[in-house]
């Protein structure tokens, strides 16, 4: 049996960053740690989903200014790139491979200059149990003896549109459900009539993709509020609230929802304000509103201006957006507000039944019926952790090891990420990162916010030590 003081599961961004300031911390605490990190799919390290496309069209929907793999170091990957010859306007938005580059130079010099022991073995993890006082992680190539995990999952792939497609369809040649899988979109053929399930930022890279290969295609997009995402300005400007103010909002209006507190910004901000500005102004304080929630206003949040909230937060670059603008004010792509209810084959095709919830936004078609020939899924990650599809969760959960968020995201756990067990009680050896704390901190899984949890995590770590 492998030994290891800590166990990682997971190795997209979340998993790579733990290593990285894990190694940092040990130098620094003057301390020493062995580390396996496990991964199931066959994506470089660090690279995880959002991070492995090669379509230089794929950007990152954050601005290089604050994709710093530590939160001390604020400027670090536009410096970083500027010693490798590249200058990058700070402001912009790059392709996202580059920050897959850039992760593994960090991850490899910080392992380069530390004490720590560090192995990664590509399998999947399936189990965690307690045998004599430690514990032996199951995983698809073995077993190792540890003394903390650490969760980095991720979020599970989407379900494969349940209530719409049978078994047979999800199989099916028509049907892309993960567009993510390298080379999956290779499949669309040039003379396509592609329908695309979602109109958020996945849709966006879809279509990047799809028109740079057959600039003719033509795409029918679908969600059910038909919603494009907001687009960030070229300049940046925040808006920045004291925490003075802020506290008197709580105090004057207690119990206010994240999109509640930017409603008031911007009824109290000059009328000149982009609203843009007044949204990052209360980016610092996200964390801390949903946090002071009541289980019920939370609910209520999601109930009623979750979609509105994701629109506004997960915005696209205005270079997505010019291309975006291009195919819809050339028809090329067709966006509209309904339920995909059904598809059904018909002569090699499909025909896709859509019922529309904001007629306005219908296109001229007579039923509302298409017929197509490629079915992309692009409604992005599920917000359930994965903890009936993934077998380490699914099996934590059965053993009352871990439960689900109240709110249906993420999994419970303590401000600090340690899990909490179906009674709540903490379990100390046992951490996570990223979307897996979405329900206990709202803002969870862009790269500011999980390389603080990732810094946090690793000095509490090897300070024990
Ligand atoms: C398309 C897209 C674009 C994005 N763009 C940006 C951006 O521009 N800027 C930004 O800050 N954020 C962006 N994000 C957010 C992004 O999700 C996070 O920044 C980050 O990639 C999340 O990393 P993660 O490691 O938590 O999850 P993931 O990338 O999902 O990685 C989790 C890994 O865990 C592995 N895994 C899961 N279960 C097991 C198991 N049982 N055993 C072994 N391995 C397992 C999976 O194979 C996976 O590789 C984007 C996200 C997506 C999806």
């Amino acid at each position: 049996m492998r030994r290891a003081d800590i166990t990682i599961i997971g190795g997209g961004a979340a998993g790579a960053l733990a290593v990285l300031h894990l190694a940092r911390s040990a130098q620094a605490n003057g301390s020493t740690c062995s580390i396996e990190l496990v991964e199931r799919s066959e994506r470089d390290l660090g690279e995880g989903l959002g991070f492995s496309t090669r379509d230089q069209g794929h950007l990152l929907n954050v601005r290089a200014e604050q994709m710093s793999a530590y939160p001390d170091r604020p400027d670090d990957f536009v410096a970083w790139w500027a010693t490798q010859g590249r200058v990058l306007d700070p402001h912009g938005f790059v392709p996202r491979a580059m920050f897959a580059t850039y992760l593994s130079a960090q991850v490899q010099d910080a392992l380069a200059s530390s004490t720590v022991d560090f192995t990664q073995t590509r399998a999947e993890a399936t189990s965690i149990a307690r045998s004599n006082g430690s514990l032996i992680v199951s995983t698809t190539q073995g077993d190792i003896q540890t003394k903390d995990v650490v969760l980095a999952t991720g979020n599970p792939p989407s379900e494969g549109l349940p209530g719409v497609l049978s078994e047979d369809a999800r199989q099916s040649e028509h049907f892309i459900g993960d567009p993510w899988i390298p080379g999956q979109l290779d499949r669309v053929a040039e003379t396509d009539r592609v329908v695309l399930v979602g109109t958020g930022l996945t849709m966006v890279d879809v279509v990047t993709t799809l028109v740079g290969k057959f600039p003719n295609i033509t795409m029918l997009a679908v969600s059910r509020h038909g919603l494009l995402p907001a687009v960030h300005t070229e300049t940046h400007s925040v808006l920045a609230v004291d925490s003075e103010t802020m506290e008197q909002r709580h105090e004057r209006f207690p119990g206010l929802s994240p999109w509640q507190h930017f409603e008031l910004g911007k009824e109290q901000a000059a009328s000149s304000t982009d609203w843009r500005s007044v949204f990052d102004g209360l980016r610092p304080y996200t964390v801390d509103i949903w946090r002071r929630l009541t289980p019920q206003q939370q609910q209520d949040f999601l109930d009623r201006d979750f979609r509105q909230w994701e629109v506004h937060r997960h915005r696209m670059p205005p270079e997505s957006w010019s291309l975006i603008e291009k195919v819809l004010g050339n028809e090329q792509l067709l966006v509209m507000a309904g339920n995909l209810t059904s598809v059904t084959e018909h002569d090699h095709s499909w025909v896709a039944h859509i019922e529309p919830t904001r007629p306005e936004t219908s296109i001229q078609r007579p039923e509302f019926t298409q017929r197509f020939s490629t079915l992309i899924d692009c409604t992005g990650r599920h917000p359930d952790a994965g903890l009936s599809t993934n077998p380490i969760l699914r099996s934590l959960h059965d053993q009352g090891v871990v439960r689900g968020h109240a709110t249906g995201w993420g999994i419970d756990v303590a401000p600090d990420g340690i899990v909490l067990d179906a009674r709540g009680q903490r379990i100390e050896w046992l951490h996570s990162l990223g979307s897996l704390r979405r329900g206990e901190a709202w803002e969870s899984t862009a790269i500011p916010a999980i390389r603080q949890q990732a810094a946090t995590l690793a000095n509490a770590l090897t300070a024990s030590d």
